[in-house]
């Protein structure tokens, strides 16, 4: 076992499960499902719905607070993404906008999985004595649903979520009050996760070091604020 700290706070989704990862492939596949109904019969069609949506999904996740409000109602997003998409193809239709989105969030759903080394790495790292936190952003029901799914809850001394807390990542309250529940201090603390801004660059303000997963090699951000402490492609590299 590496040297480790008294805590580990862990984001949960992207980072314990799949959830979100590679967008663009999933609506493909999606709007595939959709082709009659848009009109949209070859790639090059489907290509320009796709970016249209997610070019309006963009647009609003990018803004600060509207992000931290839409997070608490994902689904809601996703329809006024596709609604303002097909509205920039000239074609507006919310009936059909409101479908393509939920079908989205049910296949999204769906196909959440348990990174393979999860369970075994924080389980590892509970055994080893480290305090473990769950700190992810989004609403109550549906991050406890998933944190049901995937038999997380009793692993972590600690869960916060956003939509119970009343605060999301990367606001400082966040990790100040993770930190105080577990009864660590921020410079023996790391933070793991795949959210550059939030799992890296906020905690590390504070003197918590963050771990940048990155399982797809995207590679460090060309205009990031801070270095990470360190990056990992795999869960398992923290115990190893
Ligand atoms: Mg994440």
């Amino acid at each position: 076992m590496p040297v480790l700290p008294r805590a580990i706070l862990f984001d949960l989704d992207d980072t314990l499960i799949r959830a979100y990862a590679q967008p663009e492939e999933a609506w493909t596949r999606l709007l595939h499902i959709f082709s009659a109904h848009l009109d949209a019969h070859d790639p090059a069609t489907i290509e320009t719905v796709r970016a249209a949506i997610m070019g309006e999904a963009r647009a609003f996740w990018n803004d600060r607070a509207e992000a931290a409000k839409w997070r608490l109602d994902i689904p809601g997003a996703r329809r006024l993404s596709v609604r303002r998409g097909l509205e920039k193809l000239g074609r507006p239709d919310e009936a059909l906008a409101d479908k393509i989105a939920d079908a989205f969030t049910e296949m999204r759903r769906q196909e959440y999985r348990l990174y393979p080394d999860a369970h075994a790495t924080v389980d590892a790292l509970r055994d080893a004595g480290v305090k473990l936190a769950l700190i992810t952003n989004g609403a109550g029901l549906t991050q406890r649903a998933k944190i049901e799914r995937f038999d997380l809850e009793h692993r972590f001394h600690h869960i916060q979520i956003e939509g119970e807390f009343g605060q999301g990542k990367p606001e400082l309250a966040v990790y100040r009050h993770a930190l105080e529940k577990l009864g660590c201090e921020a410079c023996d603390t790391w933070m793991v996760g795949d959210n550059y801004e939030w799992e890296v660059v906020a905690p590390q303000s504070l003197g918590i070091c963050g771990i940048w997963y990155d399982p797809f090699d995207a590679g460090i951000p060309a205009n990031a604020a801070a270095k990470p402490s360190r990056v990992i492609k795999r869960l398992a590299e923290l115990v190893e």
